[in-house]
C-alpha cells in the first residue's frame, strides 16, 4: 500500500467535487479527486440540468446562484468538452388564481434581489410558447434560466481539472478515514493511504457515513427525485420550464400524504427528447422508480403541454437529492475537524450551485476567505 499526498484531496466526483478540483487546480493548487464509481455516477447522473434562477430564494441564495450562471457561461468557453450550455430562459407556469398571487409576490422580491424577471399574462405565454395549454394563467419569465448537460459538465470540469495537472482518480473508493487533533491523517482506499492538508468532503448523499467516520453528523438525508424521458421530438418547448406547484413543493419539508411533491419540471434536450420531472420523496437510499411517482409527472406534464398525452416513454429513472433540513448546503471548514471542509447538501440546486460553489471552496483554500460569506451554510447552523 502506497503513501501518496497532495495539497488537497476531495472525496466524490460529481458536480461538486469536480467544480472543486477545476477552481482548485487553476488557482496551482495540488489535487487528488476520490470517486467510488465513475464521474457523475452519483445524483449528478441522475437529475436535470437546469439552472434556475427564478427556483432561488432571494437573498444569499439567489445571489450565488447568479454569479454561478455567469461561471458556466465562462466555463462552456473555458472548458476540454462541451457542457451542452444553453441560455435559453425560463418559466415558471401558473396554473391556477392561488399560484398567481404566489408567483406575482416573489417576482416583485426577486426583482429588488436584482433579477431579471417578469410577468407574462396567458396571451403572451402562448405567443412565446405556442404548445403550451391555453388553460395556463401565464407565467414569470426571466432570461438568464438556463440549462447544462450536468454528466457531460461534470465530465468536462475534471477534464479541465486533469489539464490543470489534478489527479482524478475513478473507480477509488475511500473506505476510512482518521484523524488527529491537528487534523485529517489518512484516507485509506482498497490500493493506497492518501495524505493531504485538507480534505473535502464533497459526495452528495453518502458524505454523512464518511463524515461519522470523523465523528461528525452532517443532517443530510436523500430526496428521490424520477423523472421521465420521451422519444426525440420535434420542438415543443423552446424555454426551460417549471411550474409553480413545484416550486412549492421544494419548499415544503414534510414528508406529506402520497409522498409525491407535486407540479412538474420540463426541458428539452439538444436531441430533441423531454425530461419530464420531478418528484420529492424520502424513500432512504431507494433509487428505483415507482408506478405512482411516474404517473403523478405524466398527468402534471401533459396538463401543462396537451401534445405529450400522445408522444412515447422511452426512459425513467430516479436520483436522491442531498436534502438539509434548511434547504441550503453545507460549505465551508468545521471547527472541531481541522482540515476538513464540507461541501455538501445541495438538494435540487447542486447542478445549479456547482460553479460558485467550487469557486468559493478554492478561494477559501486559497485565499483564507471566499469572495461571498459562507457562515449561512456553516455545519455548526445544525448544531
Ligand atoms: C430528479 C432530480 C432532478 C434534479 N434537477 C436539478 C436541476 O435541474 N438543477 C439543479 O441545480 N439541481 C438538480 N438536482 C440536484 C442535483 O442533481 C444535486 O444537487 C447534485 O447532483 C449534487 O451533486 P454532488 O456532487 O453533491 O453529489 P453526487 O453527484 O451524488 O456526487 C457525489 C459522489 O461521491 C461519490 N462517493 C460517495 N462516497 C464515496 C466514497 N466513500 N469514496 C469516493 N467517492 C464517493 C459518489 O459515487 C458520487 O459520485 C436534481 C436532483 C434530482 C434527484
Amino acid at each position: 500500500m502506497a503513501n501518496k499526498t497532495s495539497d488537497v484531496l476531495i472525496i466524490g466526483g460529481g458536480v461538486i467535487g469536480t467544480a472543486t478540483a477545476y477552481y482548485l487546480s487553476r488557482r496551482k493548487i495540488r489535487v487528488v479527486l476520490l470517486e467510488k464509481g465513475e464521474l457523475a455516477g452519483g445524483t449528478s447522473g441522475a437529475c436535470d440540468g437546469l439552472i434556475f434562477l427564478q427556483s432561488k430564494k432571494s437573498g444569499l441564495h439567489l445571489q450565488m446562484a447568479l454569479k454561478s450562471q455567469q461561471l458556466y457561461q465562462e466555463l462552456a468557453e473555458q472548458l476540454p468538452r462541451s457542457i451542452h450550455y444553453q441560455n435559453k430562459g425560463g418559466l415558471v407556469v401558473m396554473e391556477t388564481e392561488q399560484d398567481f398571487k404566489a408567483l406575482q409576490a416573489s417576482v416583485h422580491t426577486q426583482q429588488a434581489n436584482g433579477l431579471e424577471v417578469d410577468i407574462l399574462d396567458s396571451r403572451d405565454l402562448l405567443a412565446m410558447e405556442p404548445h403550451l395549454s391555453p388553460k395556463l394563467l401565464g407565467a414569470s419569465f426571466s432570461p438568464l434560466d438556463s440549462q447544462v448537460n450536468p454528466i457531460a459538465a461534470a465530465q468536462a470540469l475534471a477534464l479541465g481539472a486533469q489539464a490543470l495537472g489534478a489527479t482524478i482518480l475513478a473507480g477509488t473508493e475511500a473506505l476510512d478515514i482518521t484523524r488527529t487533533s491537528q487534523g485529517i491523517d489518512t484516507v485509506r482506499t482498497r490500493q493506497d493511504r492518501f495524505q493531504a492538508s485538507i480534505v473535502v468532503l464533497a459526495a452528495g448523499v453518502q458524505t454523512p457515513a464518511i463524515a461519522r467516520m470523523l465523528g461528525l453528523e452532517p443532517p443530510i438525508t436523500p430526496r428521490r427525485g424520477q423523472i421521465l424521458v420521451t422519444e426525440s421530438l420535434p420542438p415543443l418547448l423552446g424555454r426551460c420550464l417549471l411550474s409553480a406547484r413545484y416550486l412549492h413543493a421544494k419548499y415544503q419539508t414534510e414528508n406529506g400524504a402520497g409522498n409525491q411533491g407535486g407540479g412538474v419540471s420540463m426541458e428539452q434536450s439538444e436531441s430533441g427528447n423531454l425530461l419530464l420531472g420531478s418528484t420529492r420523496e424520502f424513500a432512504g437510499m431507494n433509487r428505483r422508480t415507482t408506478l405512482s411517482g411516474l404517473q403523478t409527472i405524466a398527468r402534471a406534464a401533459a396538463g401543462i403541454i396537451p401534445a405529450l398525452r400522445d408522444v412515447q416513454v422511452i426512459r425513467s429513472f430516479a436520483g436522491l437529492r442531498p436534502y438539509t433540513p434548511d434547504g441550503f448546503p453545507i460549505l465551508g471548514r468545521v471547527p472541531e475537524c481541522p482540515g476538513l471542509i464540507l461541501a455538501a447538501g445541495h438538494e435540487g440546486d447542486g447542478i445549479a450551485l456547482a460553479p460558485i460553489t467550487g469557486r468559493l471552496i478554492a478561494e477559501l483554500i486559497a485565499d483564507g476567505v471566499p469572495s461571498i460569506p459562507l457562515d449561512a451554510f456553516s455545519y455548526e447552523r445544525f448544531h
